[in-house]
């Protein structure tokens, strides 16, 4: 994914489509989901995969609503694999069973993110660990793609401590997990109480096995701390959202803009809107949009974003040990002695500026 990302800057990194707008749960802080649409059909589905792929999109990620509630999910899974992208996908975790695990495996699924809210269920969110457990432990014994189970802070969180009940838990499992931080119900971000603060803060040091851009959040952190973050938003080019009815929108949070019909969408869109200046950016809470930028960050300045990276952690753990992925990208890149030969020789072949 990290090779494919760099390959040029211009087409999208992830697109995220929706299958289905409804969802079998009814989060009070969610606006993604109703409890009547019908899902997209299958030909529709794969001809906006078709067009996604021809924009060279690197990963497809399927959300909703509740995409499992889709009929015919394994099959837009398999056609994901078939033109040639990662596909990731993204639930609520009531739908799982073995049985569903391995015909997912089967489909070629690539990695699977299951966000659980709280310990127990409350008024705000039915996604607990309590009903989810069993789910976890069945991902564990058969999932043969990547799992990370995502916690949550923020204001409508009664029991920030929940969040690190089961970010423990996954660990334990051998599941990767992040955290991410909630907006309240009128989508206003909020700082996080100190309590949250410290919490998260615990998460985010635990070791995880590959090289997770998660880990190094400098946009969660100020967001953590209601604090703007400097940044320019290549959504609309380097990360797309394609609603239900097939229209282009930069994220799930801005849909409308620019509300484009994908098969009308083409490479100069994507130019056009990946530089158009973003008014909600300093606030903005979408991770995955982050994490394409932290990507393209690397792709246009790797040396300085891998010393970036390496100081904040250390600044939070002078004890840090970074993953071996990152260890490798630092000696080929950081080291004196390596830098010239290796250094150009991996910009050359991520096709990132020196
Ligand atoms: S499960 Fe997900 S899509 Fe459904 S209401 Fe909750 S947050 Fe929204
Ligand atoms: S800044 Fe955030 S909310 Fe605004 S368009 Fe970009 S991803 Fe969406």
């Amino acid at each position: 994914m990290f090779a494919r990302a760099m390959h040029s800057p211009d087409h999208p990194i992830v697109a995220q489509v929706v299958p289905i707008r409804r969802c079998n749960l009814a989060c009070t802080y969610c606006n993604e989901f109703d409890a009547i649409s019908q899902p997209v059909p299958l030909p529709e589905m794969l001809r906006r995969i078709d067009l996604l792929a021809a924009l060279g999109t690197t990963i497809i990620t399927i959300s909703g609503g509740e995409p499992m509630l889709h009929p015919e999910l394994d099959e837009i899974i398999r056609h994901i694999r078939r033109r040639g992208a990662i596909a990731t996908l993204i639930i609520n975790g009531y739908l799982l069973t073995t049985e569903r695990i391995r015909r997912l495996n089967r489909a070629g699924l690539d990695y699977l993110q299951i966000s659980i809210d709280n310990v127990v269920p409350d008024e705000t969110s039915k996604k607990s660990l309590k009903v989810l457990d069993r789910k976890l432990e069945l991902l564990a014994a058969d999932a043969d793609f990547a799992v990370t189970v995502n916690s949550v802070l923020g204001s409508p969180v009664r029991n920030p401590t929940d969040a690190l009940t089961i970010a423990e838990r996954a660990r334990a499992l051998g599941l990767t997990s992040t955290v991410g931080i909630l907006h309240d119900g009128s989508g206003h971000l909020r700082p996080l109480a100190p309590e949250h603060v410290s919490i998260y803060e615990r998460i985010l040091a635990f070791e995880q096995s590959l090289f997770s851009f998660a880990q190094y959040d400098r946009f969660q952190r100020n967001i953590a701390r209601g604090l703007p973050n400097d940044w320019h938003c290549r959504a609309g080019g380097r990360f797309l959202y394609i609603c239900e009815d097939g229209l282009v929108h930069y994220c799930s949070q801005q849909r409308g803009h620019p509300g484009i019909p994908l098969e009308q969408y083409t490479h100069d869109h994507l130019k056009r809107e990946a530089a158009r200046p973003k008014p909600c950016a300093p606030f903005c809470t979408i991770s995955c949009v982050h994490q394409t930028e932290m990507l393209d960050a690397f792709r246009e300045d790797p040396r300085g974003t891998l010393a970036d990276m390496i100081a904040r952690r250390t600044a939070h753990n002078p004890a840090y040990q970074p993953p071996l992925v990152l260890k490798a990208l630092t000696w080929a890149f950081l080291d004196g002695r390596n830098r010239r030969l290796l250094g150009k020789l991996a910009l050359h072949v991520l096709r990132a500026r020196t």
